[in-house]
């Protein structure tokens, strides 16, 4: 398995480099049908004898990602990076794909059959298999294999099996606070592991490097590292779960927590303000994460029949439910809300989550130029990314 994911990766490589080779001389990079061509080109090449090894669908599968990747940069819809060269030590980079299950591959219950000179392969089952498998994806993970499936399956559309509406604060002191008053207080896994890396880092920095202790000390804090993803991964699955079959439609605010995390320290042209407040608080948005629970919540949405509504997050902790006045001064403490008008009091993230709702619920009547000029401009991040909910278009 090794040896086949390292051919892959240097199939993606090596095209990589063709690619940004192409873009210098000023030509196109080709389509997903035509750069898998290159598998041959490369096996036929006797310099790259090393290939005999490897699985030609594994490298045409890691071609076809690559253009894809391509395609996603040059999308101006989305934020897509640029692709990268694939390095060995990181296992997001470690993986092949077997496409055209049911002609190449067999399963029998904890076994499969693999081509590529795999053949049987025992694995840890760790729930059924339902639908009709069409491939399946082998990664490297700090130290160990991991194989998934990717099924087809019919789902039928039902409605969803709850009526109610939530609104949604997210917070760095609570996770997410609901309309409901409900909360989840944050997990902040890494801030938990922070010190036990840095002695970590430490202790590798100490030793000769790739020596073998090296090597150990790194595999040591790789798997501190994957620890820490799945509690975070295990955390926002509970937590998204939870909320999705709960309610039908979820309002939440539209943070874009793309923009939030990129760089306090802004560019040379413009510095960016209060650094080191503003690190903290994008270590604790990237430690939640927060862009990875609007995605599930989503995705989960989708598969119930219920919906995810995003909208402008402007002045919601300061507004009053009660009166709609707005003013700073409404919000006396981080937690507590007293409106300077009418007197209305509550919890300050509670408050929060009740406005998003009820922004959320005029968007659903009348559409978005309901809300008013100041609800729709963003303070301080431009407007871009994120495509509109389907609940706006419809
Ligand atoms: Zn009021």
């Amino acid at each position: 398995m090794t040896e086949l994911v390292g051919c892959a990766r240097w199939a993606w490589n090596k095209g990589l480099d063709r690619c940004l080779k192409l873009l210098d001389s000023g030509e196109r990079i080709p389509g997903q049908t035509a750069i898998t061509y290159w598998v041959k080109e490369f096996r036929d090449n006797p310099e790259h004898a090393f290939l005999k090894t490897s699985y030609t669908d594994n490298l045409q599968q890691k071609l076809r990602d690559l253009s894809l990747a391509w395609q996603r940069y040059f999308d101006p819809k989305l934020e897509a990076s640029r692709p990268v060269f694939k390095k060995k030590h990181v296992d997001s980079d470690n993986s092949i794909r077997f496409v055209n299950f049911s002609k190449y591959c067999k399963i029998d219950n904890r076994r499969v059959k693999l081509p590529g000179g795999l053949g049987w392969c025992r694995f840890r089952k760790s729930r059924n298999i339902a639908g009709k498998i069409k491939n399946c994806t082998i990664t490297r993970n700090a130290g160990h294999w991991f194989i998934s499936f990717q099924v087809e399956q019919k789902v039928e559309q039902l409605a969803h099996p709850s009526t109610r509406e939530v609104g949604i604060d997210m917070g760095v002191a609570k996770f997410v606070t609901l309309s409901d008053g409900t909360s989840i207080k944050p997990l902040n896994i890494y801030r938990k592991y922070e010190q036990r890396l840095a002695k970590e880092q430490r202790r590798l920095a100490k030793k000769v490097k790739f020596s073998n202790n090296w090597r150990k000390q790194k595999q040591r804090i790789t798997r501190l590292h994957s620890k820490i993803a799945h509690c975070r991964n295990d955390f926002l699955h509970k937590a998204s779960t939870e909320i999705s079959k709960n309610h039908a439609m979820i309002v939440i605010e539209d943070l874009r927590t793309k923009n939030m995390s990129r760089s306090a320290k802004g560019t040379i042209d413009a510095p960016g303000t209060n650094v080191k407040a503003k690190s903290g608080l994008n270590k604790s948005i990237l430690d939640q994460g927060w862009y990875e629970f609007r995605r599930q919540l989503e995705y989960k949405q989708a598969w119930l029949g219920g919906d995810v509504l995003a909208v402008p997050a402007h002045h919601t902790s300061q507004t009053c439910p009660a009166c709609d006045h707005v003013s700073p001064d409404n919000r006396k403490t981080q937690a507590n809300f007293t409106c300077v008008q009418c007197g209305h009091q509550d919890n300050a993230d509670r408050v929060a989550a009740i406005n998003i709702l009820a922004r959320g619920r005029r968007v659903l009547a009348c559409g978005e130029s309901s809300l008013d000029d100041s609800m729709k401009q963003e303070p301080v991040l431009p407007r871009e990314g994120l495509a509109p909910s389907a609940a706006i278009a419809a």
